[in-house]
């Protein structure tokens, strides 16, 4: 190890908390300190390379130092590198939320600009609860979220979460809301089957609405992948039928497309896939295709309207992040919609997704596989110690990261959510690197799994 990486080694561990680490465990190793990419590999201070086989936490859709993103950004700098957008604008902030438009489903209207997923989240339940307020419907405060649901950290998106190893430490300091069944078809919580079941997860969430809904302000999901929950994928018509429950009750819906977004599951975004617009439509990560962080929330003309008023009225929305449309990330989320353009990204996905669901096949055959899911090129592999009974592995033998351990032996990264070994590859990943991460993915799960 040379002498540079010793000593950022020392730094880091001497002086940086990392998010989501048991740090106890993380001092004890040698961190690996990534200095470099390009295309779909990340590239450390020792020159090795690995495959950046989550997308450096769901954010890069195009990989690394692509052209456009790079460019977008050094003319930006050379310009302006941030002004505020309360009460002004800039140019990539107005240009970018026109593309926005463009590309989100009919219907959609304002961009509300934040800096991270878990930001734009919160915007979303405080505009969709404030909406109400304003239509004189005072009593609509509440909202339905799903268990295993996942929509970032602070305490209203905590609020809305339902994976409780991350969130029940927090619970006092939470808002109430409604909590509907995951649509977790391999260890399905009203203990169907798909298809006969007709889809009941999704008639549970009417049901709450049929007898609360005058107390609902919204339902909030993520569509078809329930991403941090275990890459969880919904079976089809769920979200169809909870977009009608809501026109129904008079509910809004909020779809949180932060980790589904940009062509991950093989549409732009994954309400596509049924034709659904939602009320609020939550964008991040990949926005500025996994360069700089930046998120929206999309809104339609008629909850937009809701807050106009005169001045002395205060029905503004009085929320707002420092850096929202940050003139630099939007330049970034421009170059990534171009990239989308010049690479013919969602048409070339196809075929990606094409192999990578054949090639997933035969990772059900292994001894310890229990469940193999995917939409587009976001996979969920659940390890369980007993296929018959589904028992999972416990957690004191940390089987996903024993798996992403061997992966990265073989210059492949990944990051499980405990016994699930997760790939989401940038959704442009060349054919041959997808190639290589699918194989060094199967052959660490069977060395993993079949070793202890
Ligand atoms: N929503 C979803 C669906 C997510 O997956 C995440 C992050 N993993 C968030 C919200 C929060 O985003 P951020 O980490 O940028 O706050």
């Amino acid at each position: 190890m040379s002498d540079r990486t010793k000593k950022l080694g020392t730094y880091d561990r001497e002086f940086v908390w990392h998010p989501f680490t048991q740090m106890k465990e993380y001092e004890e190793r040698d961190p690996v300190v990534i200095e470099g990419g390009e295309g779909s590999y990340l590239i450390d201070s020792e020159g090795r390379r690995y495959i950046d086989g989550v997308s450096s936490l769901w954010v890069n859709i195009h990989g690394h130092k692509v052209p456009e993103i790079d460019n977008a950004i050094k003319e930006q700098v050379d310009k302006l590198g941030h002004s505020t957008l309360l009460g002004v604008t800039n140019p990539p902030a107005a240009e970018l939320a026109k593309e926005l438009i463009d590309i989100c489903p009919p219907g959609l209207k304002k961009v509300f600009y934040s800096g991270d997923g878990a930001s734009a989240v919160e915007v979303a339940l405080k505009m969709s609860f404030q909406y109400w307020q304003h239509k004189n419907k005072p009593r609509k405060t509440k909202f339905v979220y799903l268990e295993n649901g996942y929509h970032g950290d602070t305490l209203g998106a905590v609020s809305v979460g339902g994976i409780d190893i991350f969130h029940s430490a927090f619970k006092p300091l939470l808002f109430e809301s409604f909590q509907a069944p995951s649509y977790y078809c391999y260890r399905c919580p009203l203990g169907k089957e798909y298809p006969s079941c007709g889809v009941a997860c999704a008639g549970e969430v009417e049901k709450i609405l049929k007898e609360h809904h005058e107390e609902i302000a919204a339902v909030i999901l993520e569509p078809y992948v329930q991403a941090a929950g275990g890459m969880i994928v919904s079976p089809p018509g769920y979200l169809r039928q909870v977009r009608e429950s809501c026109d129904k009750y008079g509910v809004l819906l909020i779809l949180d497309e932060v980790a589904t977004g940009f062509g991950r599951t093989g549409k732009m975004f994954a309400c596509g896939h049924e034709d659904v617009t939602p009320d609020l439509l939550v964008l991040g990560k990949g926005l500025t295709g996994g360069y700089l962080p930046l998120s929206a929330t999309i809104t339609t003309q008629d909850v937009y309207d809701a807050f106009l008023g005169d001045y002395e009225e205060f029905k503004t929305f009085f929320h707002g992040h420092s850096y929202a449309g940050n003139p630099v990330s939007c330049a970034a989320a421009r170059g990534n919609l171009a990239a989308f353009e010049n690479y013919n990204t969602l048409q070339n996905v196809e075929e990606k997704i094409e192999y990578l669901e054949d090639e997933l096949k035969e990772f059900s055959g292994l001894r310890h596989v229990g469940d193999v899911r995917n939409k587009g090129l976001m996979v969920g592999i659940e390890l369980v110690s007993d296929k018959e009974t589904k028992e999972p592995f416990p957690a004191k033998m940390k089987m996903g990261w024993k798996v992403a351990e061997q992966a990265m032996e073989n210059e492949v990264l990944i990051r499980p959510l405990g016994n699930v070994v997760v790939l989401m590859p940038p959704v442009g990943i060349p054919m041959e690197d997808l190639k290589k991460l699918v194989r060094v993915t199967y052959d660490s799960i069977k060395k993993a799994t079949e070793e202890q």
